[in-house]
């Protein structure tokens, strides 16, 4: 079944931009868990959100399956990246980054504080 009109008035794959990245370490600088700092486990770019691990839990009530037995449990659900910063290990804060080419070629992002590269290791 084609779902029509469920993306209407969301930016095109190529355009929706992020500047976070999943596995990057980053900094709640709004809603009710700022200040909390975890891990990025999913990023909806076209939609500008992203699950980040222990951050904006929400009690879902399940039904037992055969994965599951059931009942209360808690899961992240997404936020807006624009309540996100990228943490900077150096800086030991929540940072911007700016946008750098290596000499090879690869892109990566750094800290604008201290020029830390800030790339969340393979
Ligand atoms: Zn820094």
């Amino acid at each position: 079944m084609i779902k029509r009109g469920i993306n209407k008035g969301l930016p095109k794959p190529h355009q929706a931009k992020c500047h976070v990245r999943k596995n990057d370490l980053v900094v709640v600088i709004a809603g009710k868990d700022k200040g909390k700092m975890g891990k990025v486990l999913k990023v909806f770019p076209r939609r500008g959100r992203a699950i980040v691990e222990g951050v904006n839990l929400v009690k879902r009530h399940t039904k037992p399956s055969p994965y599951s037995s059931g009942g209360i449990i808690e899961k992240p659900a997404p936020l807006h990246v624009s309540n996100l910063m990228l943490y900077c290990p150096k800086c030991k804060r929540g940072v911007k980054v700016a946008k750098k080419f290596l000499d090879d070629g690869t892109k990566v992002r750094v800290c604008k504080k201290c020029g830390e590269i800030i790339e969340p290791k393979e």
